[in-house]
């Protein structure tokens, strides 16, 4: 969806309501969860009501909304600017919002987008080093990051690394290795498009100064399915990720 037609729906709370719920990012209810009673309505103060059991529960009950608080219009231009790519600041500026609550949704939308389970990385205990690894596959003509070795299916590393500033604060380094190598290889099919990638990620992580491991990943897998979608709406694919999983 482009911003031209976005343009005339956030005006309005109203239609920019009517827009989340008609995609089904706000949920339509049909019967009370309480009484299974269907004589149900929308109620003032954003609420839906069950007119037999008198059960109340917020319109944003389900879906991703319930995480935030926020407009909906605001929510709207959240997806919009998240899929130009303005940074969570940026937007947090531009629309009056907090920082963290627009950085919780931006992360939000990279784990739906990408249906990635960072609970699994975690799991697995491979975010406690000081350096990351990140391995590249390609599969067809996309690209695939991992973070499990497999030298044979490998055709590059993204190192990444912690230095500390503070006992609290730290950043990352983010190192493309193999590149060099990689320029002195005869360049054939396959190297051609771990250079596009490694141009793509380049250009989006130079203006990364988060701190936190958990948004770098996230950032890194979004920008895997940037590459690998490119002409795919991202507007309407968060849309359908969204639906997914809320
Ligand atoms: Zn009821």
């Amino acid at each position: 969806m482009k911003f031209i037609d976005l343009m005339e729906i956030i005006q309005d709370e109203k239609r920019s309501e009517d827009f989340l719920r008609s995609g089904g990012i706000l949920k339509t209810f049909t019967r009370c969860s309480s009484c299974g009673g269907e004589k149900l309505g929308l109620i003032r103060g954003d609420r839906w009501k069950c007119y037999s059991c008198k059960s109340e529960w917020t319109r944003r009950k389900d879906s991703i909304l319930s995480l935030v608080r926020m407009k909906y219009s605001q929510f709207i231009l959240c997806m919009k600017f998240f899929e130009l790519e303005l940074t969570a600041k940026d937007t947090a500026l531009q629309l009056k919002l907090n920082y963290r609550t627009v950085q919780l949704l931006f992360n939000e939308f990279r784990i739906v987008l990408t249906s990635f389970d960072i609970r699994k990385i975690i799991g697995e205990g491979s975010l406690v080093r000081d350096e990351e690894l990140f391995y590249l596959k390609k599969n067809g003509k996309k690209i695939e990051l991992t973070f499990s070795s497999d030298k044979r299916t490998s055709l590059a590393v993204i190192k990444m690394k912690r230095h500390f500033l503070q006992q609290t604060s730290a950043y990352y380094n983010i190192e493309l290795s193999n590149i060099n190598r990689l320029h002195s290889v005869k360049i054939n099919r396959q190297s051609l498009i771990l250079h596009a990638f490694l141009r793509f990620t380049k250009k989006r992580l130079y203006d990364f100064k988060g701190t936190g491991k958990k948004n770098l990943l996230l950032r890194f897998k979004e920008i895997e399915f940037r590459f690998n979608n490119s002409g795919v709406d991202v507007f309407d694919s968060l849309g359908r990720g969204i639906l997914n999983k809320f």
